[in-house]
């Protein structure tokens, strides 16, 4: 039975008040209800999601990410096909049950290249394949999913058109909305997610992408505060704080309770404890990054990222111990979509 004491916000307002609240007691109430909630529907495991940042081309134009295509002074890197399955191979051999292939909009990877990379994890290694590519044809959505891949993560950033015409040059909403509705229909595990505090985002927004991905039901979330990136046109903005991640983290375990919620690596930047503390306010999943380690500072999506200089071993150890740290443990198996991971009366973990 869930031990909350903060209802279950459904109405923007109550987000916002919940947001916004300046009442350390109703923040604390907040928090433990995430943590009830985290506990009674997805348990104490945490799952760990291997990232492969495999190219840092990008055609896009995001006036927050510093692998923009106009940043003509970061170093760009692409790893071939086949260093891309080692990087899994590495990834499995330190016990990862999940790969994540993530890249910037990079067309240079055809559809079949990247179908032919993820069949050949698939015969290699008992591992989920995630996709984070972006947007790309319906005809490539198929042939991954037919290789083999099990989850797309594709975030929406803002839910605000308005927010996302500004911040997204060259890039449409619908078409945004269109690719999830296809990654659902051709049946992936669907990752989504917004980044908090952007400039021109206000307490109101923030509580509509909630409602936004509450309505969306993705089997992952991310929730990633925002860092402005020095070559980037928004470069003077204020970086998220982070109470409002947290809070947000927190709301959206209330609304979405068996979801996979990830602490993210943006979040252990702003703060050296951003990654537990999002764990104890309703995330379950770490993303560890098994990058090449030449690669890694050169993946610069926001700048001061953690863990650049460690090994994926060293990460693996580190993460670890923060999550027994935590009185939790690291999860076993592949950590699918919760529905199916977990029925009901089966072992959560
Ligand atoms: S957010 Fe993604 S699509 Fe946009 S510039 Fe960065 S890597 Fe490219």
């Amino acid at each position: 039975m869930t031990t909350t004491l903060v209802e279950t916000p459904r109405e923007a307002a109550d987000l916002v008040a919940l947001l916004t609240t300046r009442e350390p007691a109703e923040e604390a109430a907040l928090f433990a209800a995430a943590d009830a909630v985290r506990k009674e529907h997805v348990g104490d495991g945490v799952h760990l999601r291997a990232l492969i940042e495999f190219s840092s081309y990008c055609r896009g134009s995001c006036k927050y990410c510093g692998l923009r295509a106009a940043n003509r002074e970061l170093q760009r890197y692409r790893m071939a096909p086949e260093d891309i399955v080692a990087a899994a191979v590495v990834a499995r051999d330190l016990g990862y049950r999940t790969v994540v292939l993530q890249s910037g909009e990079d067309a240079s990877y055809t559809g079949e290249m990247l179908a032919g990379v993820v069949r050949e994890i698939k015969a290699l290694c008992d591992v989920a394949v995630t996709m984070c590519v972006g947007e790309r044809p319906e005809a490539d959505y198929a042939l991954w999913r037919e290789a083999g891949a099990d989850r797309y993560l594709l975030r929406i950033e803002t839910s605000d058109p308005d927010l996302y015409a500004t911040l997204h040059p060259g890039m449409s909403f619908d078409n945004r909305l269109r690719c999830l509705q296809t990654l659902r229909r051709l049946d992936y595990e669907l990752g989504c997610g917004v980044l908090i505090g952007l400039p021109g985002q206000s307490d109101e927004s923030r509580a509509r992408d909630l409602l936004f991905l509450a309505d969306l039901e993705p089997d992952m979330l991310g929730l990633g505060p925002f860092i402005p990136h020095p070559q980037t046109p928004i470069a003077d903005a204020l970086p998220a704080d982070l109470t409002t991640t947290l809070r947000m983290t927190a709301l959206a375990r209330l609304l979405l309770p068996g979801a996979h919620i990830v602490a993210t690596t943006a979040l252990g930047t702003i703060d050296p404890a951003g990654r537990e503390r999002g764990l104890s306010v309703g995330a379950d999943v770490v993303m560890p990054n098994v990058t090449p380690q030449q690669f890694r500072a050169l993946y610069e999506i926001y700048p001061g990222k953690i863990c650049i200089n460690e090994t994926p071993d060293k990460c693996r150890g580190c993460i670890e111990l923060r999550i027994r740290g935590l009185g939790r443990h690291v999860a076993g198996g592949k950590g699918g979509r919760p529905k199916d991971s977990f029925p009901q009366g089966v072992d959560r973990e």
